[in-house]
């Protein structure tokens, strides 16, 4: 039976397994990760197109319907030298540690996950921290934030969120899936986002103190940029000096800024102590 606290939402619908085997380019010799593997039905699929698969789980009740739900043997190898599964939290993982004799560390990593919904950002902020050399994150999620992770400028979706991630990773909604598609099926609609690490990441000199001048940007995102900024600029002088440094008009609200406006917003503002 599925624990809706662990957000188990198992897929059974075979094309939007396969279409995220294909978003994710997964190749034969390619080590991937999976995160919440669950009953196995993308862990197989994953190991057909050729891939070896390391996977966490925390749902220690699955291991051995997944064991009994995967083949045994593929392209000739034995499952054991093509899968792993740790049974561990995945926020507590340290991958160089627990992919140790493996994977090749040397090598590139993707990671591939119907994402458990409850821990959706959190897991995306620690791949993208930690010291894990990923060529792709290929995660299922709700469309809802989804939609926040692609939005551009001008678009209401568009928030810290989106800004903390783009800043980092290429974002692209692959492909979208009805709730339908799971057992049970979850309230809403989801994508399957691709995450590639930008190749030129703009400087941010201090991510702590971005992080936080964004969120004081956006604080009543109904607001405008210089209603918001009272608190972080009190100083009416200086603040409007700074709007108008950045060439828009002095009554722009936050979600019409672009991620270079932000960044030098944020290298006008004092480092909090
Ligand atoms: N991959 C399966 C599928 O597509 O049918 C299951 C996906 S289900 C949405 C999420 C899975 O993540 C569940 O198996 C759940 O037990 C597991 N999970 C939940 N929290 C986790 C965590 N913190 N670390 C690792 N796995 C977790």
């Amino acid at each position: 039976k599925a624990k809706k606290n662990l957000g188990q939402n198992f897929l059974i619908d075979h094309d939007a397994i396969m279409g995220i085997v294909e978003a994710a380019q997964v190749k034969p010799g390619d080590q991937v990760i999976e995160i919440g593997p669950g009953i196995g039905s993308l862990t197989e699929q994953l190991l057909l197109a050729g891939a070896k698969v390391f996977a966490y789980e925390v749902d220690d009740s699955l291991p051995e319907i997944l064991h009994n739900e995967l083949p045994q043997t593929i392209d000739g190898e034995d499952l054991d030298s093509r899968f792993k599964l740790m049974l561990k939290d995945v926020l507590k993982a340290d991958f160089d540690h627990d992919l140790a004799g493996f994977f090749d560390l040397n090598k590139g990593v993707k990671v591939v996950a119907n994402l458990p919904y409850y821990i959706t950002t959190p897991i995306i902020f620690g791949l993208a921290e930690s010291n894990l050399n990923f060529e792709s994150l290929t995660l299922m999620m709700q469309k809802e934030v989804a939609e926040r992770l692609v939005a551009s400028p001008g678009n209401k979706a568009f928030g810290p969120l989106s800004i903390a991630v783009q800043t980092e990773m290429d974002v692209k909604i692959a492909l979208e899936v009805k709730n339908t598609s799971f057992m049970p099926s979850p309230k809403v609609d989801s994508s399957v986002v691709v995450l590639t690490p930008l190749e030129n990441k703009p400087d941010i000199p201090n991510r702590k103190h971005f992080n936080w001048v964004v969120k004081m940007c956006f604080s009543q995102r109904r607001k405008t940029l210089n209603n918001n900024l009272k608190n972080v600029i009190p100083d009416k002088d200086e603040r409007e000096k700074l709007i108008s440094s950045l060439g828009v008009d002095p009554r722009v609200r936050p979600e019409d800024l672009t991620i270079s406006q932000f960044i030098q917003i944020a290298k006008a503002i004092p480092m909090k102590q």
